[in-house]
């Protein structure tokens, strides 16, 4: 892949044991040479670095602060394969909001970490097929699935979401629209169920 425009591609969190949950991402891929010419100016600086700040008292601590910091960085240049623009996503297990922190170079799939339930989703991406063709209607991710569809957005852009299988799809006027009859149909259901249960 050649140094790309920011992208969008399929983004989603994925969680053991649970749904996974929509996100979404703009990201550029950060092409070899680049890496590889940060990556060396990283160690040239840090490293280059340790016999000059040698000399300064107290020596050691800077001469450790060098090493480690010019590794930490060259580590970070080399393994950082795409440059994110923005991102957000929700957590599978709480359905809470989930940021990326500050690390804006990172490697995929990327492990997350949600401060609500302090689990460690990870962050897949697709980048094959941008779709065409219709727009994808909403769908459970479980046929059983009675939850509620809901707008959400995430960064720039709207998604309907289901509020209990976290099923995803882009908030298109069709999706907007069968999940709102889907919607009035589960209330309708739920509200009979209620009243027959008084009856009985
Ligand atoms: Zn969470
Ligand atoms: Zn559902």
């Amino acid at each position: 892949m050649r140094k790309t425009e920011p992208r969008v591609p399929q983004a989603q969190v994925t969680l053991r044991a649970y749904q996974p949950a929509p996100a979404r991402i703009e990201l550029s891929y950060r092409p070899l040479p680049g890496r590889l010419a940060r990556t060396l100016l990283a160690l040239g600086v840090f490293w280059g670095a340790i016999p000059v700040v040698a000399w300064v008292p107290p020596h050691y601590p800077w001469v450790v602060a060098s090493f480690v910091a010019g590794l930490y960085l060259a580590h970070r240049a080399w393994t950082g394969r795409y440059r994110v623009y923005s991102f957000a996503g929700i957590c599978p297990r709480c359905a809470r909001p989930i940021s990326l922190g500050l690390d804006r170079a990172i490697s995929l799939p990327h492990t997350l970490t949600c401060y609500h339930c302090h689990f460690e989703p990870r962050l897949e991406v697709r980048f094959e097929a941008t779709q065409s063709g219709p727009a994808p209607l909403p769908q459970h991710r479980r046929p059983e699935c009675v939850g509620l569809w809901e707008v959400r957005w995430l960064a720039d852009d709207p998604f309907v979401i289901c509020n209990r299988c976290h099923g995803a799809v882009p908030a298109s006027r069709g999706a907007r629209l069968v999940a709102e009859t889907e919607n009035d149909r589960a209330m309708l259901l739920a509200r009979l169920a209620r009243e027959g249960r008084r009856m009985l």
